[in-house]
Formats: structure tokens, sequence, C-alpha cells
């Protein structure tokens, strides 16, 4: 059966077109600089790459466009739409409604919409997404899978803010946690490559946005992303945890109000305001290596947040079976991995130096045959995760 995986977003549009019972991508691609000009990355089967500059006014046009890329001329990989058997759409917010995947009707789509105020980049642009998919592939099915709900298994006392308890039942203020797909998909093959009965782990999922989950038996108990994605680690932009008192302090210093004080802690901070260099990671390790200071404290600060995380979580835990490391950091860059594990030994954890550095791109272990504690490195794959939960709602 095969599956249009979206992710919409408010400019951009990342698509997957993957057969559900064997995982095998037929076609993946990403739209940019939508309501701009338009460009799409458009990769079959990773085989033959292709950049294409096509413009696209709206989000409409950019579908109708990848639609036409699938089923045309020398890159048609289906005869035609009719090969389509239902659209897995990723939906950021799912607040505490959804709880799993579901099918989309006119009621969840609503029920989407009254989150918005949680997540008001976000999920306007999924619903621009579902909408256009109704009205150019007419009577498929459409499935939402969310980013949140993963985490929905997370005890009151790890979820609640210690602000008065009416903003919670009034305003739904708590952690809510994201990248949920993500974690449930490598703690599930952490699970398997531990092959035991009661298991503690904890996923770190180190991309351009970052979070670490820890997961109890299967559930997420505690996440360190809250109500939106800018708590916990520091990330590419985002801040991470910063004491609330800065907020006020700049916003008088500096004459800022709520959407530059928004902008500053999400797009101009976290590695990028540290360095001063990049967001991306490589460029600042570069630059590290021939001895620029900020970038050398910036890796210190981003190692140290995530060995402090790894620590507190193994007490929620109370104990941890198996530390994995997932997305672009932390597939790729064993510098990172080192650092992290380098200080955690008084927990159990031996990283062996010679099995971090080998690249691959499938699960291995990296840590020393001595170890208490299994340090994998696991691929995310979020797609497939839409694909499955996708597949068994329309199957
Ligand atoms: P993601 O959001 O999961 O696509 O991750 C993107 C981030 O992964 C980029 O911003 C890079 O900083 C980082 N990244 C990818 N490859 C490497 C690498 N070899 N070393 C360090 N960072 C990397």
């Amino acid at each position: 059966m095969l599956i249009l995986v979206l992710n919409a977003g408010s400019s951009s549009l990342k698509y997957q077109l993957i057969n559900a019972e064997t995982g095998e991508v037929k076609a993946s691609g990403l739209c940019e600089r939508i309501g701009i000009d338009g460009v799409m990355k458009h990769e079959i089967a990773e085989y033959r790459k292709l950049v294409i500059d096509h413009p696209m006014p709206t989000h409409k046009e950019a579908i109708e466009f990848m639609l036409n890329i699938l089923t045309h001329d020398d890159t048609q990989v289906i005869a035609s739409i009719d090969e389509i058997s239902a659209i897995g759409h990723r939906v950021v917010h799912g607040g505490e409604y959804f709880k799993r995947s579901t099918l989309i009707n006119k009621s969840v789509i609503r029920k989407i919409e009254e989150l918005i105020p949680l997540a008001p980049l976000h999920n306007p642009a999924h619903i621009l997404g579902i909408n256009i998919c109704q009205e150019l592939m007419p009577g498929k099915p459409n499935v939402a899978v969310f980013d949140t709900a993963f985490h929905q298994t997370m005890p009151e006392e790890n979820y609640l803010y210690a602000v008065p308890h009416e903003d919670y039942t009034e305003h739904h203020l708590r952690k809510y946690g994201f990248h949920g797909t993500s974690h449930f998909y490598v703690s599930g093959e952490a699970i398997k490559m531990l092959d035991k009965k009661d298991t503690k782990v904890i996923v770190c999922h180190l991309g351009n946005g970052s979070s670490i989950c820890a997961v109890k038996n299967g559930k997420s108990v505690d996440t360190t992303m809250g109500l939106t994605p800018l708590e916990g680690l520091i990330m590419g932009t985002r801040s991470g945890d910063i004491d609330a008192g800065v907020v006020p302090y700049l916003m008088e210093k500096k004459g800022m109000d709520t959407h530059h004080i928004i902008d500053y802690l999400n797009k101009k901070s976290g590695i990028l305001g540290i360095s001063g260099i990049s967001s991306d990671l490589r460029e600042v390790i570069r630059a590290a290596n021939e001895g620029d200071h900020r970038s050398k404290i910036c890796i210190e600060m981003l190692c140290n947040r995530i060995r402090k995380y790894i620590a507190s979580y193994t007490a929620v835990l109370g104990g941890v079976d198996a530390i994995c490391f997932t997305a672009g950091i932390g597939e790729n860059a064993d510098l990172i991995r080192e650092k992290v594990c380098t200080g955690l030994e008084f927990l159990g954890v031996e990283i062996d130096k010679k099995k971090n550095k080998i690249r691959e791109s499938t699960n291995r272990e990296i840590n020393k045959d001595s170890s208490k504690v299994k340090i994998y490195v696991i691929p995310t794959k979020e797609e497939y995760v839409i694909a499955q939960d996708t597949y068994k709602l329309v199957k």
C-alpha cells in the first residue's frame, strides 16, 4: 500500500512516498520558499536527485507540482495518483486531546484548529496541507500523526509547571513535548536491541531542533521540550532552558516586545547565538578546530546540557539500560557523542571510541563490552512511523 507522507510547514512542504508494507521509499523531497518563489529538491529512490525552480505562490501549487512530478514524464514513479492509498500528515500539536494518530474528519480538523494557540506557526500550515489534499485527492483517507501524542503518557508530576494550577485547567498550560514519532521509533528499536523485559531507555534526538525523552517500558515518562519546542536542550537557534527572568530583563534593556523576544529566543539563540558563526554544528566544530573560542564554549555548553539531562533522566527512570543517539547531530557527530558520554562513567556508561567513529546508516552499538549501559546510534525514521500509523488506520 502506497502512503504519501506530508509535513506542511509555513513556507515549506516535506514529502515521502512510502510502500507501507516494505518500508521502501519510492520518492521524497522538499518544496521550499513557498509564497516567495519556489524551489523543489526531489529524490527518486535515493539514486536520482533533482533541484527544480518552479513558482509556488501557495501550498496548493506546491502539492500539485509534487503530484505532477510523481506521476509524469521521466520522473514518474507511479502511473497516477490512484496508486496512492492514503495520506499521512505530520501534525505538531495534538494537545491533550490526541493521544494517538487518527483518521481525519471534520471534527478532527476543528480540534486541530482549536489547538492553534499552542502551535501558532505549525498547526495552520498542517490544516492547509490537509484541506488541499482533500481537494486534490478527493475520497482518499487522510490521517493525522501528532508530535505530542507519544508524550501523553507522562505522569502529572512531570508535565505540570510549578505555576498556579488554574492556568493548567483553564489555559492548558503544561509540558507537552515534541519529536514524539522519533522518540517512539528510536526507543522501540532500542527495546528490540536490548531484548529484555523491563526497559529504561533515554533517547537523545539531536538535530536542528533537539530533545531528550525518558522512556520506561516503551512509554514516555519525561521529556525536555515543554509547552513549546523552546524548552530543554541548546538547539540550532533556540536557547533551551533559561531563567524566565531573562524575558522581562531583556524586554526592558533592549526595548523588545513579545514578538522580538520570541524571535530572539527561537531564532537568534542556541548554537547560532553562542558561536556567532552558524546554527549548523558542522561549521561550529570546524571553527572550534581552528581555535575559535566561542565555538569551543558552544560545544562544551551543548554537551553539558545533554549530559545533565541524561543524568537527571536516569534518576527519573531509577536507572538506565540504554542511551540512544539519533537525528542529524546524534547520528553523525561522533565528537558530540564522545563528549556527552565522557563524564557519565559513574552511571556505568563506557563509550568505545573506535566503534563511535565508524560511520554507518544502520542501528549500531558503540559502548565497550564492559559498559553496564548500552549506547546505541539509531537513525530515526519519522516518516516511516507516519506511514505505518496511516497504514494501520486505513487498512
Ligand atoms: P536534523 O534537524 O536532524 O536534520 O539535523 C540537522 C543538523 O545536524 C544540522 O544543523 C547539523 O548541525 C547537524 N549535523 C549533520 N551532520 C553533522 C556532522 N557530521 N557533524 C556535526 N553535526 C552534523
